[in-house]
């Protein structure tokens, strides 16, 4: 055998155990070469008459996160060469068996005659789990950190490997549609109750455990490989299989509008492969992965929430000159809504922190909300009461600034008034290290002209939050004019410490995300000035693949807040710059019915106590005209409401205030839920074609408005043929 990527050595009792190591890598990943030499070893085990089973383990923290995605990448493009080259149908047959060689080699495993069994310890997700369940026996680590999972269905995928067939035929068939639906991280003992693994043991042991078993006899034959074998839920055509179908599409089409594919695909290939022998079904999941391969939504998610995000979490857009940055000491200031919040992030990953606010008692108030969360997480078993101590003895709550001293960075979350702003930051400049960076989390003020305000612009910058910071995963990082590459790189090294994902933007009104998710609300609100029903215009949100209605996300981001944004725009741009219909709404909501949202349990719902919240009945006197909803195009409602946030991400684009379409895919999914099976707001257009889609916004405009007009940047690129991505990569070459 030649191995590079496995150890192999076969014990006295002629147990093999093949370590799973791949060199120079932190983390094993299944490529084609580790999938040449589990043949090998699987050959090795099966044919040596010296060896008895096999114990599949690592040589890592981890076991493996699963195949390598841009593997799979790679087979779509040979498809598409070979299918130019030779036509579809060879180019189909190369694929769908180059597409099945996981399930093949699992399977091979599974029914080679010796056992198998899997010593779990870390992450072992996607293909790498279905290796291990495709083994006969598994046993996980107990601590703390061991989860599986199927997690595919997060980038358009889903298991292809086998994973619909084996988790189908050992759970009940409603918790597997749910576990592969959800594609969660398990935990080991709720893996065990589950009937994943078989047994839970301390790390030390699990290579032990697992060769105790094949030493005293484990079969070599899969439950479901046994004759007469039951699934857990019974047959598909029975009653009890009746009970659980029909809902089961009932929920599919509630979760995903039938945007996902591949949850479809999920759901064909648990119920068709439930009513065939174990090689069968797995052809039939094979037939339903090559098909969802080559979907655009698995195209679309892999590339933003798979690959730029991750070259975004490793710092793509960190100035490279810059030397690591060594950020122990971190002030907030302003220990309100978002600087509680702050400190609690910053204080989890093991910084300290200084909260200051106007008084201690404000701070300690800013630090009672970190005691809050982290009790909920202890309370949920994700943290012991240590880590609690050791979470707010980081933090130290103080009206002093004069505790900043010794602080890296100090983040700003004070009240959003440019006065109260320019004076903090003298105060915090007064004190701070020379080198010391300040950031500024405002959500509307330029970054720029708060910098005028400090004497050292070029360590000025911007972090920009989102709400809730806990919950949260995406950091706008805004350069003004005069930020440094200093300042960017400690940015950016931040928010790599405190795991969440930054996009880099320059500086101007809004930002990015901020101004997209604006349109989407605007457009919630022409809407229901136009007399669409209330219902149909927060159906066409979620139908389009938003989280939430425009309406419903109004409510969350408050009424009066949009309706002071809109003023203070109107202030500093001029007349015209706000929407005269959505200004008539938001002052009838806000000044005459006294509804500022949920945070006063009324907005454009209301939300009783203790019951769902519902649609406001009065919404409808302020609709002069009310149209028949049969008369509406519901089609195009979807279209507005996703159209008119790509165009404002376009823009972003054209004014520079976005250089990489990866932030503005990755920032539009993670910020405010842009469509994901859509791989985010510039995407939607990539993969539409930008030529369709200037011809889509244009009849958008003819019939709705100047909101929909093109902007040059985007015509332009439609005729030249161009995309996004390719023209950046071209840029990048
Ligand atoms: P908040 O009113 O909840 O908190 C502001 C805090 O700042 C208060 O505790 C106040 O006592 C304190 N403060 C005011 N002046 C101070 C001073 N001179 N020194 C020390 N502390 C002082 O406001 P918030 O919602 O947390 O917003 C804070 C900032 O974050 C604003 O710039 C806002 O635009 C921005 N922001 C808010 C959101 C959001 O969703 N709320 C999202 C992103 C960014």
């Amino acid at each position: 055998m030649t191995l590079t990527d496995f150890r192999f050595e076969t014990d006295p009792d002629g147990i093999a155990l093949a370590t799973w190591d791949m060199p120079g890598r932190s983390m094993n990943v299944i490529t084609e070469g580790v999938m040449d030499q589990l043949e090998q070893i699987i050959e090795q085990v099966a044919s040596d008459p010296a060896i008895k089973g096999c114990v599949i383990a690592t040589g890592k923290d981890n076991f493996s996160g699963g195949a390598d995605l841009t593997m799979l990448q790679g087979l779509g493009r040979a498809y598409e060469q070979l299918k130019a080259e030779q036509g579809e149908e060879v180019a189909m047959r190369h694929f769908f068996e180059a597409s099945r060689r996981l399930s093949l080699l699992f399977r091979r495993l599974e029914t080679c005659g010796k056992p198998f069994a899997a010593a779990i310890q870390g992450l072992c997700l996607g293909g790498a789990f279905e290796l291990a369940l495709s083994c006969h026996y598994r046993v996980a680590s107990d601590d703390g950190k061991t989860r599986v999972g199927l997690p595919e269905i997060k980038v358009g995928l889903f298991p292809g490997g086998g994973g619909t067939q084996r988790v189908a035929r050992l759970m009940q068939t409603g918790d597997a549609l749910q576990m592969l639906f959800k594609g969660e991280q398990i935990r080991a003992p709720m893996a065990k109750g589950m009937g994943l693994i078989h047994a839970v043991a301390p790390q030390a042991e699990i290579v032990e455990r697992a060769k105790a078993w094949i030493r005293e006899g484990g079969s070599a034959v899969a439950p479901w490989d046994v004759p007469k074998f039951k699934a857990p839920s019974g047959k598909v055509y029975s009653p009890a299989g009746m009970m659980i179908w029909p809902p089961a599409n009932a929920i599919y089409r509630r979760e995903t509008h039938d945007n996902y594919p591949a949850a479809k695909a999920i759901l064909a290939s648990v119920y068709e492969g439930l009513q065939l022998p174990m090689d069968l079904a797995l052809r039939v999941e094979s037939r339903y992965f090559a098909h969802i391969l080559r979907s655009t939504e698995a195209a679309a998610m892999i590339r933003t929430l798979f690959i730029s995000m991750g070259e975004l979490n490793k710092g793509a857009r960190r100035p490279k000159d810059v030397p690591a940055t060594n950020l122990r000491r971190v002030g907030v200031i302003g220990a309100g809504f978002m600087g509680a919040g702050v400190a609690y992030v910053t204080a989890q990953a093991g910084i300290e922190v200084v909260l200051v606010d106007q008084s201690v008692e404000a701070a300690e108030k800013g630090k009672a909300y970190a005691h809050t969360l982290i009790t909920g997480q202890i309370n949920k078993g994700r943290a012991k009461t240590a880590d609690r101590d050791a979470l707010l003895g980081r933090i130290t709550a103080t009206a002093d600034y004069n505790a900043l001293a010794e602080c890296d960075l100090v983040v700003e979350a004070v009240f959003e008034d440019p006065k109260v702003k320019a004076e903090v930051i003298q105060k915090v400049e007064a004190v701070i290290r020379p080198d010391a960076i300040f950031a500024s989390n405002t959500s509307t003020l330029p970054i720029t002209g708060l910098a005028k305000s400090s004497q050292r612009p070029a360590q000025f910058v911007g972090i920009h939050f989102f709400s809730p910071v806990e919950k949260m995963m995406l950091v706008e990082i805004i350069k003004g004019e005069a930020t440094g590459d200093a300042a960017l790189a400690t940015a950016l090294d931040y928010v790599r410490l405190i795991k969440k994902t930054p996009i880099v933007v320059n500086d101007a009104r809004g930002f990015f995300a901020n101004r997209c998710v604006g349109a989407y609300i605007l457009e919630g609100h022409k809407m229901l000035a136009e007399g669409v029903p209330p219902a149909m215009i927060e159906s066409a949100g979620r139908q389009a693949g938003m989280p939430v209605g425009p309406l419903s996300l109004n409510d969350e981001v408050a009424l009066d807040l949009v309706l002071k944004i809109a003023k203070a725009t109107e202030a500093q741009v001029g007349q015209g710059a706000v929407d005269p219909a959505q200004k008539a709404i938001l002052s009838e909501m806000v000044e005459h019915q006294g509804r500022l949202g949920r945070k006063n349990r009324k907005g454009f719902y209301d939300y009783p106590e203790g019951a769902p919240k519902r649609l406001w009945p009065g919404l409808k006197d302020l609709q002069p005209n009310r149209l028949d909803p049969e008369a509406v195009d519901f089609t195009e409602l979807k279209q507005r409401l996703l159209v008119v946030q790509a165009l404002e991400a376009a823009r972003t684009v054209g004014e520079g205030v976005v250089t990489d379409p990866r932030e503005a895919d990755v920032g539009s999914i993670l910020g405010f839920g842009f469509a994901p099976f859509t791989g985010g707001a510039l995407s939607y257009i990539d993969f539409m074609g930008t030529a369709a889609f200037v011809e889509l916004a244009r009849q958008l405009e003819a019939k709705h408005g100047p909101r929909f007009h093109v902007p040059d940047n985007l015509s332009a690129m439609a005729e030249r043929g161009g995309t996004f991505y390719a023209e950046a990569d071209r840029r990048a070459a």
